[in-house]
């Protein structure tokens, strides 16, 4: 591949394209960043799409690999469960893993992103080049057409291989479009969300538990809150876009305030800019993509949200988006011909994807709904008792999804198989901790065991 070296261009320098451009400078290649937004390290954008998530092994991995790892986890905040907020009454707390070393970690996406562009450029083979929206592609040429936006000049990329890391919207997948064997599905959810914040308290201490994912789950709706390095919470409300609960039926303050003060009175009393923010604010869109093929030719690929965004309540998008870095490294390290090494990414990748992208939308009706239902506490408790009495042999989806680096479509399939075993042993039972634990053994080593062995 090295010689008769062709232009390299990523499409985005979002967290993926920054992410990739540092993986080919690695290996030795020369990288052209096309980024339609100002540079973020120099000016402020508009808020964006969230301002912090969820990191897990998965992207962690990504980040060792590349000597990032130890420098971004001394900027983030360990989440080791989750803290459920009900109307009236008692918090309650789910631990996320066996034991606090399983915990994911709440990050700036924007400090984030800075990082990753600056060890990218550092590598002195990334060119970032901002205000370059591509508008076009002919992605079986390699060809970009490309607006300058601070000029209003369009130019043209020509012959190049071009990595289309340009999110859920992306241009290099809509130019994919027209060609006979391409099809897309683009499912919005009926929900729509905004970021509110809870500042950091009168001394800079935060002001509920730093170490914790907050949620309040209302059933067809919830907010959720997740720690900021500066004391601060950022809140996420996902609420339905239509209906009598809804974005449309929060036109007023008023309306607001009532809502706030009926569905989320500990919340409302710690968010002091609720009005203001709710209306300055965006409302923001989500949407599950899937696609196929991913590829043309050895010319372009499609990675990150651009060939598989999903919605973001198993926090796994930038995850499952790093981990495609990865993989793609790894082909890249034993193939000569790039379009063998698309073939094999897309092979290894659109299943699990798909996978995590379900995944992900039936974790929105749990987290929003059965995590204050005392039957599904129940079940998780169960849960965690199976994980520590059974280690090696009981294991969870959301431990597999977010603890390890077993492909997405194996945690889906063995969450299947676990959680019936779950729910089995839960039946007549009130306390977790009674759960039958030879009952437990025999599913486990007859349903569990040898699926995981066949896999
Ligand atoms: P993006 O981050 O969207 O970056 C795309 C880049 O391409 C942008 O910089 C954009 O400006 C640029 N671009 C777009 N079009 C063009 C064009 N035509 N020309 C040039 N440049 C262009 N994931 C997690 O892992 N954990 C979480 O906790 C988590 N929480 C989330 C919360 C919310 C509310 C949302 C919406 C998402 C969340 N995600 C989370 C998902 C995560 O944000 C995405 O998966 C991730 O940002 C994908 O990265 P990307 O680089 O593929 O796309």
């Amino acid at each position: 591949m090295s010689s008769n070296e062709p232009k390299l261009t990523v499409v985005g320098a979002g967290l993926v394209g920054s992410l990739l451009s540092l993986y080919l400078a690695r290996r030795g290649h020369t990288v052209e960043v096309l980024e339609r937004r100002p540079d973020m390290r120099r000016e402020t954008l508009d808020a964006g799409r969230s301002i912090n998530l969820a990191i897990s092994t998965r992207g962690l991995h990504a980040l060792r690999q590349v000597g990032l790892e130890e420098e971004a986890l001394k900027h983030a905040i360990p989440m080791r469960g989750r803290v459920i907020h009900p109307v009236k009454g008692e918090l309650a707390y789910q631990p996320y893993g066996k034991d606090d070393s399983q915990h994911i970690n709440s990050l700036s996406r924007g400090w984030l992103n800075q990082f990753l562009m600056t060890r990218a450029e550092e590598t002195g083979r990334v060119k970032l080049r901002f205000r370059q929206r591509v508008t076009q592609a002919d992605v079986t040429a390699g060809t970009l057409t490309v607006l300058d936006e601070a000029t209003g000049e369009t130019r043209e990329v020509r012959d190049a291989v071009v990595f289309g890391t340009d999110g859920s919207g992306s241009a290099v997948r809509q130019a994919m479009q027209p060609r006979p064997e391409f099809h897309a599905t683009q499912e919005p959810l009926g929900h729509g969300y905004k970021e509110l914040t809870i500042p950091p308290g009168p001394g800079g201490g935060f002001q509920m538990e730093k170490h914790a994912l907050h949620i309040w789950p209302r059933g067809a709706f919830m907010l959720i809150a997740l720690p900021n390095e500066d004391g601060s919470f950022t809140c996420t409300l996902f609420l339905p876009w239509k209906g009598p609960l809804s974005f449309a039926a929060l036109e007023t303050p008023a309306a607001l305030e009532a809502f706030f003060q009926e569905q989320f009175p500990d919340a409302k009393a710690l968010i002091p800019g609720l009005v203001e923010e709710f209306f300055a604010r965006p409302t923001g869109h989500m949407v599950t993509v899937k696609c196929a093929p991913w590829r043309a030719g050895g010319r372009t690929l499609l990675l990150g949200d651009a060939a598989h965004a999903m919605v973001p309540f198993y926090g796994q998008g930038m995850n499952c988006g790093f981990e495609d870095c990865v993989v793609l490294d790894s082909l890249l390290a034993k193939q000569q011909d790039w379009d063998e090494a698309f073939q094999a990414f897309e092979k290894l990748r659109k299943t699990n994807a798909d996978a995590i992208a379900d995944m992900a939308v039936e974790n929105f009706i749990e987290m929003r709904d059965s995590t204050g239902d005392p039957r599904f506490l129940l079940e998780k408790g169960v849960e965690k008792v199976l994980l520590n009495a059974f280690p090696g042999e009981f294991v969870s989806r959301y431990t597999l999804v977010s603890f390890s680096r077993v492909p997405y479509r194996l945690a889906y399939e063995v969450g299947v198989i676990a959680g019936g075993i779950v729910a089995e042993l839960s039946q007549g039972l009130t306390r977790p901790e009674d759960v039958d634990l030879d009952a437990a053994a025999k599913l486990i080593r007859g349903r569990l065991t040898p699926f995981m062995k066949e896999h």
